[in-house]
This record gives C-alpha cells, sequence and structure tokens, in this order.
C-alpha cells in the first residue's frame, strides 16, 4: 500500500521502518528533517510535508501530544489538506478524547475518515513490529488500516466506531501501568530497608502472583535504576496523566492514585529529570526513605 508516515520520533521510526519491511511503500515526513532522511535512506520517500505524505489516500501521525497532532493535522500543509476526499488519517498518537473526537469531526466534514489507533509498547516493541493496537473509527476504515497496523503490531484490538474510545482506552492503560510503577517502587524501598535486595522480591514476584510484562520491565528497570536513555520521557508520561485527569473530571470520576503520580511526576520534574524515562518517579520512593545516593544516571555518564 502506499502510506504517508508523520513523526519520526522513537516510536514512530520503528513503526515506519516495519511497514518498510511489510513492503509497504512510505513516505516519510518529520518536524526535525535529518530523521526523515535517515529514512529515505532505507527505502522511504521523504517529502516536504505532512500535507504530500497524505496525498497518496492514507496517512499515518505519531507525534507528541495532542498540540503535535493539531499542527501536521490542520492549516495548508497538514494531513488533512493533503488527503483527498475519501482518505484516511491513522491516528496513532497517544491524545485526549477530546482531541480526537473533534479532528474525527473536522475530516468527516472534508469527506474524509479518521482511525484512532493508539499503541501499547515501547521502541523496542515498535522495532520489532510487536506493537498491541487500540482501533476504534469506522469499521470500513479499520478494514482499510488492518493490513497496515498488522504489520506494526501484533494484535489489533477493535473498540467500536467512536474513535475517542481508543483514546480514552489508551489512557487508562497507562494510567494502570503508572500505578505499577508507584506500587514496584514503595514496596522495593520497604524490603531494601528491610536488608532484601529488591532484584530478589521482583524476582518472586514476577515469577508468582505478577508474571505480568508491566511488572517484568518496570520492574527491572526501577531495580536496576535503568532511566536513562528514556523509552518514554517523563514529560510525555506526565502529559498522559494529564489528559487522563482531564477526561476523569470532565466524567465526574474521582481517580485519587491519578492524582497521587500526578504529584509524583511534578517532584521528579522538578528534579531536573525532564530526559529521563517517564518510570524515573518510581525512584522519588527510595530518596523518600534515604535510600537513594546522588542524581539517577543520565545518557553519557
Ligand atoms: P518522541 O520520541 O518524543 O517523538 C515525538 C515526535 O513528535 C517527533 O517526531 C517530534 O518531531 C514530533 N513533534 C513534537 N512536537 C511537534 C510539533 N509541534 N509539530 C510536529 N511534530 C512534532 O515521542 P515518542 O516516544 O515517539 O511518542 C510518540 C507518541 O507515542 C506520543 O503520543 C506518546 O505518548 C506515544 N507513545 C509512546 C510510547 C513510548 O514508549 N515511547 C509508547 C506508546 C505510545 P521532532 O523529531 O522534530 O522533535
Amino acid at each position: 500500500m502506499d502510506v504517508g508516515f508523520v513523526g519520526l520520533g522513537a516510536m514512530g521510526q520503528g513503526m515506519a521502518r516495519s511497514l518498510l519491511r511489510a513492503g509497504h511503500r512510505v513516505s516519510v515526513w518529520n518536524r526535525s528533517p535529518a530523521k526523515a532522511e535517515a529514512l529515505a535512506g532505507e527505502g522511504a520517500q521523504a517529502v516536504r510535508s505532512p500535507a504530500e505524505a497524505a496525498r497518496g489516500g492514507l496517512a499515518i501521525t505519531m507525534v507528541a501530544d495532542d498540540a503535535a497532532l493539531e499542527a501536521v493535522t490542520s492549516g495548508e500543509d497538514g494531513v488533512r489538506a493533503g488527503l483527498p476526499r475519501g482518505g484516511l488519517h491513522l491516528s496513532m498518537s497517544t491524545v485526549s478524547p477530546a482531541t480526537t473526537a473533534r479532528l474525527a469531526k473536522a475530516h468527516a466534514a472534508a469527506g474524509q475518515a479518521l482511525l484512532a489507533a493508539p499503541v501499547f509498547g515501547r521502541p523496542d516493541a515498535a522495532a520489532a513490529a510487536k506493537l498491541f493496537v487500540l482501533a476504534a473509527g469506522p469499521a470500513d476504515a479499520l478494514e482499510r488500516a488492518r493490513p497496515l497496523l498488522e504489520a506494526m503490531g501484533q494484535r489489533v484490538f477493535p473498540l467500536g466506531d467512536d474513535p475517542a474510545h481508543a483514546s480514552l482506552v489508551k489512557l487508562t492503560g497507562n494510567f494502570l501501568i503508572t500505578t505499577v510503577i508507584e506500587a514496584l517502587a514503595e514496596a522495593c524501598a520497604l524490603v531494601e530497608k528491610g536488608g532484601i535486595p529488591p532484584a530478589r522480591l521482583v524476582e518472586i514476584l514476577t515469577q508468582s502472583l505478577f508474571a505480568a510484562p508491566v511488572y517484568q520491565g518496570y520492574g527491572k528497570t526501577l531495580v536496576e535504576e535503568r532511566f536513562s536513555p528514556a523509552g518514554f520521557a517523563l514529560p510525555l508520561g506526565a502529559k498522559d496523566n494529564r489528559l487522563l485527569l482531564q477526561a476523569a473530571e470532565a466524567a465526574g470520576v474521582p481517580m485519587p492514585l491519578a492524582s497521587l503520580v500526578r504529584d509524583r511526576m511534578i517532584a521528579a520534574l522538578a528534579r531536573g529529570w525532564a530526559d529521563l524515562d517517564w518510570s524515573s518517579f518510581g525512584r522519588l520512593s527510595r530518596e523518600d526513605a534515604g535510600l537513594a545516593k546522588g542524581p539517577p544516571a543520565r545518557a553519557g555518564t
């Protein structure tokens, strides 16, 4: 298939490469052109605007946040201007349900469709085409996009015809991950103070009651304090927490755990950890317990 790919960050690069490996013809655009030029050397075609990437009728966006998605979608250089009538915008960034709903409406008014398809999985999963995709939008749009989604992911979870539902489920999943990070960090600090290596606790938990990827992955990250380079940067994690709390407030759903995580993330950002992985806020539990020595390791140090 001919597809345009907009946003070649930590996730987008691996996803675009998966499409190339699966034999699709991929036009790429990135705000900083060097990343698009790198992929051009691997068979993609670098283009000059999101609109140009969308000319073939199908465009994928994978950018940082709501403002970035708005910037690459709207305006004369945006995806919406480039897509022909009948075109499809596959919106894979993690953004608010409200933004997804608004953009879906604008595409519909232009005779186009938006399929929201945010993902679970970090850059390594993106590079290995092992993402889990949450897909919501018109049924025919999902069928049209399916070969692309299957080239990038290991499983597609359909969520019905309202695109905002995919964004809401994605934010809810990330909320649960943050509660796991906080709970694991507190538990590890307690056993460490009690004289038991936290690595042993994580080993026991993940081989018994908690044998799940999130406990395994973040347990290892916390114990080894592997926060750099960031797979998912703390400011993006804070963005997801903020969007979740906004959606929760709008729906009249108190989420006290999300509020607690919000404060943890603010504290981590205040310590200058913006270039670290989002799980670095878990280190605050060690600090609070008087266990952490010095700042966490950074790339290149
Ligand atoms: P990233 O490495 O920070 O990349 C962000 C991308 O957005 C870059 O291509 C960046 O362009 C672009 N961008 C930012 N602001 C822009 C703007 N105003 N206009 C145009 N482009 C803009 O982020 P990522 O980790 O790939 O995440 C991308 C999306 O996937 C986010 O919504 C994130 O929440 C979600 N996600 C991430 C992970 C993960 O583990 N990393 C997992 C699941 C979902 P430049 O290169 O020019 O900066």
